[in-house]
């Protein structure tokens, strides 16, 4: 199995379709104002909260390692409320820009479908960022380990509907959509997580053409250099609802690089077996996978597709998360 991580992100050759003289000014500004390490730890200083977060919450537990840092739970003192605590090393990070990125998104964009950011402080090299901890796992779980019947599936992707329709609406493209990001409750709720290849977008600048995301999930105009905006985020909704269907996104078993040719020669991809799905299941993925992006549902739009009308509770989704557990308890 190939990595499911993100690749960096390779900025487009200036000829590409968006390489005009105005985005081609907006460019050099941009890396002339590319920050030194000294002055990402100012902006940092400004950003995070004064105070020692190993007095500030205690009882950490390690959950997880990610390519960036640490994922901890712990206990709020002050509320007894369990966080999730993500501790980051800056001194090994390459890129410090993406980490800013991410706690300034997160601390804006507060959303019931969002991982909700708490708090962050500097020790020394360390950052930690405090976030609402999700108890159910990852979406990834729940696909690769149980199937997920039409009302299920529905009812994540309106949630992941919801975030995206928010996100869009502040200007924010989040590029890398894909279950692993997707973060559940054991209540049911979903929500979107990882912000660190987020992009802002304005008035001015509307496109961007940095390949960024994670090759499988990517949008055939990412992957063929194109100017592209929010939608982006919708082609890689299709692929995860995919990723409910069949356990995993079209050409996993191929490597990135060939997965990238495959996603740009092929188009919207086959479904193993498309006669198992309703019609009104099929029509939802086919407006998420359009090749024309003009034609493809944007966020509202898709909110009120009927397909989506089939949703049951997120409840629903509880006893997934708990097979989900059961099973990888077991293969562990
Ligand atoms: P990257 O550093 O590229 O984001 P990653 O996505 O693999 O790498 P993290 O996002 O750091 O890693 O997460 C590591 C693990 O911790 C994952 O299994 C993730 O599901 C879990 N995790 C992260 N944030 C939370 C949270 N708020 N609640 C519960 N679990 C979380
Ligand atoms: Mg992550």
């Amino acid at each position: 199995m190939y990595t499911r991580s993100v690749v960096e992100p390779i900025p487009a050759p200036s000829t590409c379709p968006d390489g005009d003289a105005a985005s081609k000014s907006a460019d050099r500004q941009r890396k002339k104002s590319k920050m030194t390490d000294e002055e990402i730890m100012d902006r940092l200083r400004t950003i995070v909260s004064i105070g020692d977060p190993k007095k500030k919450y205690t009882r950490y537990e390690k959950i997880g390692q990610g390519a960036s840092g640490t994922v901890f739970t712990a206990i709020d003192v002050a509320t007894g409320q369990e966080v999730a605590i993500k501790q980051i090393n800056l001194q090994k990070q390459p890129k410090k820009e993406l980490i800013i990125n991410e706690i300034l998104v997160m601390k804006e964009l507060k959303n019931p479908n969002i991982v909700n950011f708490l708090d962050s402080f500097l020790m020394g090299e360390e950052l930690f960022v405090v976030m609402e901890y999700l108890a159910g796992g990852s979406l990834t779980d729940v696909v690769t380990e149980t199937c997920m019947d039409e009302a299920q599936i529905a009812a994540v992707c309106r949630e992941c509907l919801q975030a995206l329709d928010f996100l869009h609406a502040n200007q924010v493209i989040h590029r890398d959509i894909k279950s692993d990001n997707v973060l559940l409750g054991m209540d049911g709720s979903v929500k979107l997580t990882d912000f660190g290849f987020c992009a802002q977008i304005t008035p001015e600048q509307s496109k961007r053409s940095t390949m960024v995301g994670t090759p499988y999930w990517m949008a055939p105009e990412v992957v063929t250099r194109k100017a592209y905006g929010p939608k982006v985020d919708i082609w890689s909704l299709g692929i995860m609802a995919i990723e409910m269907v069949e356990g995993e996104p079209p050409y996993l078993n191929e490597n990135p690089l060939r997965a990238l040719y495959l996603i740009a020669t092929n188009g919207t991809p086959e479904l193993q077996n498309p006669e198992k799905l309703s019609p009104v299941f099929r029509d939802f993925l086919n407006r998420c996978l359009e090749m024309d992006v003009e034609k493809r549902g944007g966020g509202k739009e898709l909110l009120q597709h009927p397909f989506l009308k089939l949703a049951k509770p997120l409840s629903s989704l509880t006893p997934l998360i708990l097979a989900a557990k059961e099973a990888m308890k077991g293969s562990r």
